[in-house]
């Protein structure tokens, strides 16, 4: 990171660094990591899945909704989804996240302690987990949708086929758990083998995970999506071909795996498929 981002970043660290410090000074520290994870994952989870709750009520928005004919996303449905993930948050998140502290201690990451690491170290991590992330993902999720397993704990998920930012965690308990190791995995073994890691920059790698799960369930396909200015990007598009079609595209972030391993062909195909549809119209309309 350049020195003049540095500086421009510099004031804003050292008062995050002593709100930091002086939320655990003379507190339990496991509680309050407890209480800062948990309040964090409903804030960001909740909070970004606002702009598209919003989108979903105004019309205006419906022409970049990816898919027009098949509707999920009524009162009924984001009701009954709201319920369903607010009490997996409690029943099945939360005691993940009471369990959280002592690995971290035991693997020796840096809780309360300041100075913060370096932004450019931060930046740095926070990429190696999202590529971590991305591949136990992929084939964690392949593997979800072999026989039984996708019977028994995937197909939960794919009750959505034209999903809706809620809709990013209503899953299976048993699949909650085990993709929530690809989030918390990465982070956990660069601390085992490094012993530099910082509560921090974990959270930071967390709350874009959580980002990254919702714009993928949204739904909707913006000239501003992420996708369409960073193009290895899965984003909405990308994972929304996977629940309309219950195959093809399994990984989270990146599009690489899929290109390799040769997972998107049928999406590729429906992407051609799609582009001739439209070139056929504007040509018969010219004629
Ligand atoms: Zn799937
Ligand atoms: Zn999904």
């Amino acid at each position: 990171m350049s020195t003049a981002a540095a500086d421009f970043f510099s004031p804003w660290m050292t008062s995050l660094e002593s709100q930091w410090a002086s939320l655990f000074e003379g507190r339990n520290e496991a509680l309050v990591t407890l209480l800062l994870m948990f309040i964090s994952h409903e804030v960001i989870y909740f909070g970004r899945c606002i702009p598209y709750w919003i989108a979903d009520i105004m019309p205006s928005m419906q022409k970049y909704k990816i898919q027009q004919k098949t509707i999920q996303n009524t009162s009924q449905n984001q009701w009954k989804v709201f319920r369903y993930v607010l009490m997996s948050h409690f029943l099945f998140e939360l005691p993940m996240i009471v369990g959280f502290h002592p690995v971290a201690v035991y693997f020796g990451m840096a809780i309360s302690n300041v100075p913060f690491p370096s932004l450019s170290k931060m930046i740095l991590q926070t990429f190696l987990f999202f590529v971590f992330e991305d591949f136990f993902h992929y084939w964690a999720h392949r593997a979800l949708h072999y026989g039984a397993f996708y019977k028994h704990i995937h197909k939960w998920h794919h009750e959505w086929s034209a999903p809706f930012g809620l809709t990013a965690e209503y899953a299976h308990p048993i699949e909650v758990l085990v993709l929530g190791m690809g989030t918390i995995g990465g982070p956990l073994l660069w601390c085992y083998f490094t012993h530099d890691l910082h509560l921090i920059t974990t959270m930071v790698w967390m709350t874009l995970r959580l980002f990254q799960a919702v714009e993928a369930h949204s739904g909707y396909d913006f000239p501003w999506s992420t996708h369409n200015w960073l193009p290895f990007w899965s984003g909405s598009e990308h994972h929304d071909y996977h629940h309309m079609a219950f195959t093809n595209n399994f990984s989270t972030s990146f599009r690489w795996w899929d290109h390799i391993f040769g997972t998107n062909k049928k999406y590729l195909a429906y992407k051609q498929r799609q582009k001739q549809e439209r070139s056929d119209k504007i040509a018969k309309k010219t004629l």
